[in-house]
């Protein structure tokens, strides 16, 4: 957590707060950090979060087999847990990366 770059970097994916929040698809990594929304989620979406977050305690990696793609360090779409919000690490900032 929490990058050691010396200069600041203009991180356009967190503006510089290490984390990204936001609505939509499970953006990858611990999945404790989504809260799917069971309003526009079907229970099996529901249950495969919850499997995945059991999961995640007991071995911190993060379910690949769900057909979530990566992007540019990013699991964005199609992931089984539908829709809702998240808070995650920003996936540069923890690198030391930019965008
Ligand atoms: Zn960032």
């Amino acid at each position: 957590m929490g990058g050691v770059a010396v200069s600041t970097p203009e991180c356009d994916w967190c503006n510089d707060t290490g984390t990204v929040t936001g609505y939509g698809y499970f953006p990858g990594g611990d999945p404790r950090t989504f809260s799917p929304d069971p309003e526009m989620n079907t229970p099996e979406e529901m249950a495969a979060w919850e499997k995945a977050c059991a999961a995640y305690e007991q071995d911190e990696t993060p379910d690949q087999r769900d057909g979530c793609v990566w992007i540019r360090g990013v699991k964005i779409t199609r992931c089984r847990f539908g829709i809702g919000g998240y808070a995650a690490p920003c996936p540069f900032c923890e690198k030391g990366e930019q965008p």
